[in-house]
This record gives C-alpha cells, structure tokens and sequence, in this order.
C-alpha cells in the first residue's frame, strides 16, 4: 500500500488491493483521526500499525466515513475505541442495507470473512465542525456521488478529502448527475492547496481546477450523447459505443478501471432517461 505525506501530520493512504482507494490520516498529540477506511482488513490494520507507531496503542479518535460505500466503510470496526462520524443518511442506508451488503461481499471474497457491520456513531445533516489537537475541520454533506456524501475540509492546511465525489472519473451510478455537478463546483470554490479524491492520486492545487472542470465536461457530454441515442430509439447496448476518451477523460488511471465506471455511467444514464427523468432537471 503506498503512502503519501501530503503535510507534516497529514498522510494518505492507497489501497493497493481494491480501485486505489484511499484513506487519510491526521496525526495530533491528542490522537488521530482516520477519513474513511480500507475495504479488506490487511490494509485497515497496517493504517492501524502506521498510527500505533506514531501514537501508541488506541489512538484514533475519530473515524469519519465520506460515505457508506463498502470500500470506505468494512474496516470502521478495527477501531473499537473511536466514534464514527458520518452523515445521517449514511447510519440510515448502512442500517437498512449494510448487513446484506456485508453478506453478499463476504460470498464473493474469503478475505473478508471477519469483518464486521460498524455503524456511525455521530451523525449531522449540513455540516459540522470537528476539532483534535492542533487540527480543526469542517465536515459539509456533498450529495452527489452519493445522496449520503460528506467531505472534510481541513482548515489550516487547506486540505480538502472529497472522497468519491472527486475521482478519475465521476462516478453517479447511485447518486446524481445534477448533484454532482453542483458539489464540484462548490469543491472548486474552496481552493484546496491538496485535494484526496477517493480513489487515485492526491491532487496538488494547480491540478485540482483542471480536474474538477474535466469532470464537469465529462458529465455534460456524457448526458448529451445518451440523449441524442434515446432521442434516435438506440438500444441500451449502444452506450458502449461512447468511448471515455470521447468525453475528454483517460482509459488509463485505476489500472483500466474507469472505462467500466464511464459504461456503468451510460447505462444509468440511459435507464433514467428511458423512464423520462431529465438527469440535467432543467428540461423535464
Ligand atoms: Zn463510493
């Protein structure tokens, strides 16, 4: 798993066995907090290890999930002793589906066999403001990606962790295109000096503008060229024509990855609008 030192007491982690997923560590003499965990429970314990090293046993405080995708949430019970934080529609969708989801993961992969449902412990609608040591930051509910999305703007470094909301490309499959056209926009305004994106590398300040105006267009010809295929009684297979390259991004980045996310995304997009729900909201 690599780790990148993003600043002095700032570290992120990315997971080497699931997507590049990532993680982040804040270090304080009063303890850490840890945005987001790893999905299986070797790479959630060597994050434990990391901090143990630095802080001794015990030392996480918080645990904040961006989200209750499973590749964020599976290791919040490696940390007994830390609150969970999250938004309230996470705790509400991770209670209603958390524990059939673990089942079916389970079935599908032995590595995970252990693993157990940990739900958030605090939880907030708009915002909150979240303070440790040295270290204050606001937590903003960024529905999107995710109608339960969060993310953490770290103040004084000026570290914003978007968590999947920002990735290689958008990924609305289970949220919203409209809302994750809005939440990038507001990600921009803050003007990060390091943005996490929830998968992938972390994003330096000149390349965070240039990332979130990519994924913007990538949405707006993403919906525009489903549209025109619905528009002319294209079949649903035809989304596969539509190359991500076409709309601006790479095939390369999470080893490949993202070409299935772009038709994962066409096909949702193509659904919604064959049930005659405009993902623009403006022309419906
Ligand atoms: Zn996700």
């Amino acid at each position: 798993m690599r780790v990148d030192r993003v600043e002095e007491d700032i570290y992120v982690f990315v997971s080497s066995l699931y997507a590049q997923v990532t993680a982040t560590v804040m270090l304080t003499p009063q303890g850490a907090i840890l945005v987001d965990t790893m999905p299986f429970p070797t790479e959630t314990r060597e994050i434990a290890a990391f901090i143990e090293e630095h802080l001794g046993p015990d030392a996480v405080r918080y645990v904040i999930n961006t989200h209750h995708h499973a590749d964020h949430v599976f290791g919040n019970y490696l940390f007994p002793s830390a609150q969970v934080i999250a938004h309230d529609t996470c705790r509400e969708m991770m209670e209603r589906s958390g524990r059939a989801g673990l089942a079916r993961a389970k079935r599908e992969s032995p590595a995970l066999a252990e693993v157990e449902l940990r739900l958030p412990d605090m939880t907030f609608e708009k915002q909150m403001h979240l303070r440790l040591g040295h270290q204050h930051m606001r937590l903003f509910h960024t529905p999107g990606h995710s109608p339960d999305a969060l993310g953490v703007f770290v103040l004084g470094d000026k570290v914003l962790i978007a968590g999947d909301t920002v990735m290689p490309v958008p990924y609305i499959v289970s949220g919203s295109v409209d809302g994750t056209r809005r939440v990038l926009q507001s990600l921009r305004a803050l003007k990060p000096d390091f943005l996490v994106q929830g998968h992938g590398d972390v994003l330096l300040r000149g390349e965070v503008e240039e990332t979130i105006d990519a994924s913007l267009t990538y949405l707006d010809c993403a919906v525009s060229q489903v549209s025109e295929l619905v528009a002319r009684g294209a079949p649903p297979e035809a989304v596969r024509e539509i190359d991500i390259e076409s709309c601006g991004l790479s095939r390369i980045p999470l080893d490949g990855l993202v070409s299935r996310l772009h038709t994962d995304n066409l096909t949702a997009l193509y659904r919604q609008m064959r049930r005659g729900r405009s993902p623009n909201g403006s022309r419906s």
